[in-house]
């Protein structure tokens, strides 16, 4: 995506350049500590493209983007070649400090691909970061919070287990919950949104069908489910339905979130004018960290909620650039998903961490994390 951002330049340390000496592609098969089953989909293990970029004085930045069939049409050997054989030989021998001048150009010479490039757009900031000793967040944004409390997904087959789990991760410090809707019969899951309000009375609680409702199911959802206070109902429909979307939000009575459609600025703008209440942005729809930015700043001026999160599941390095993104956008009233808590085993040295129910901001240079070479190896796709 393009848009104006003033900056050409990076300082990054001194004059002299960045030469981006390699860059690598690295697909990655990361096991979830349990399968999340989703309208559309069932995912036991995350695959992702991990993006190593090395500079001349063996400097290195990381990026990631998981692989996203139903929301991006992004697959692993899709994303792989987009990185390895179109994207990276156009940076070789650049200078990375020029990261702004050369963003436009990758865009233009590579539309859609959303993953592809916010990987390797994280990639290079964690690199230029970590030259300059500032945070990626003040290479691209004026810092708005330091913290956000995340929000955890329930998509399990009965109320009774997803009780269980939401008092198991409250306990965790999880204080915000998305169900996972569009999946079992309509009737068990408004009984579902029930059984979890009453459970937690006081929590914000929302839900999310992935597109798997029709027009009469999402407004049946909505209103039996009135009781239950949910903030807001996402993506019920179809993902390209606007008519519908138009239809379902002059009737509901609780606001409707949108995220499967929003792929550019356009999308945020045709939302609000649908009547949404909100809007769910992702690195890798938008296609890094510079336009999803500018699409909170957008999000902000339409009037519309916005939620960030990173896609079920990517490791801490995806998970640390969607905590740089939500501290930078104007707000995040609608929560923030950061995946890597779902995952079996992570791929840097200290996971983000949830601390008295935040997640904050790293200090370290860059996306503030460790990536643990070892572990890429290991749950490397060969
Ligand atoms: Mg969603």
């Amino acid at each position: 995506m393009l848009e104006k951002t003033g900056r050409t330049t990076f300082a990054a340390g001194s004059d002299a350049p960045l030469t981006i000496r390699r860059i690598d592609a690295i697909p990655v098969a990361l096991p979830l500590k349990s399968p999340m089953k989703m309208a559309g989909e069932t995912i036991t293990a995350a695959q992702n493209i991990l993006v190593r970029i090395e500079a001349k004085d063996g400097t290195v930045g990381w990026g990631e983007a998981a692989s996203a069939p139903t929301m991006t049409g992004d697959t692993l050997g899709g994303l792989t070649a987009a990185v390895r054989d179109f994207l990276a030989p156009r940076l070789i021998g650049q200078d990375a400090r020029q990261w702004p001048a050369l963003r436009p150009g990758l865009h233009r010479a590579l539309l859609g691909n959303g993953g592809a490039h916010s990987a390797i757009e994280i990639a290079m900031l964690d690199l230029i970061g970590k030259v300059s000793g500032k945070r990626l967040i003040d290479l691209v944004a004026k810092p708005r919070r330091e913290a956000v409390k995340p929000m955890w997904l329930l998509g399990n087959k009965t109320a009774e287990e997803d009780v269980a789990e939401a008092h198991l991760r409250q306990k965790e410090g999880f204080n915000f919950f998305k169900l996972k809707i569009g999946v079992k019969e309509l009737a068990k899951e408004i009984a579902i949104a029930f059984a979890v309000r009453e459970a937690l009375p006081k929590t914000p609680l929302c839900a999310d069908a992935n597109c798997g409702l029709t027009l009469a199911a999402a407004k049946s959802y909505i209103d039996k489910t009135r009781k239950a206070r949910l903030m807001f109902v996402e993506q019920p429909l179809a993902y390209d339905d606007f008519e519908a979307l138009k239809k379902l939000t002059r009737a509901a009575k609780v606001p409707v979130g949108v995220d499967e459609a929003i792929h550019s600025f356009a999308d945020i703008t045709a939302s609000a004018k649908a009547g949404a209440g909100g809007v769910s942005l992702k690195l890798i729809k938008l296609g890094g960290i510079t336009a999803a930015i500018e699409a909170g700043k957008l999000s902000q001026r339409l009037g519309l909620s916005v939620n960030i999160a990173a896609k079920i599941a990517e490791s801490s390095i995806s998970s640390a650039a969607a905590l740089h993104l939500a501290c930078a956008v104007p707000k995040a009233d609608w929560g923030v998903s950061l995946t890597h808590f779902y995952l079996a085993e992570d791929l840097v040295r200290r996971p983000l961490p949830l601390k008295n129910g935040l997640v904050a901001l790293p200090d370290g240079p860059g996306l503030g994390i460790e990536v643990d070479e070892a572990a890429v190896e290991r749950f490397r796709v060969k």
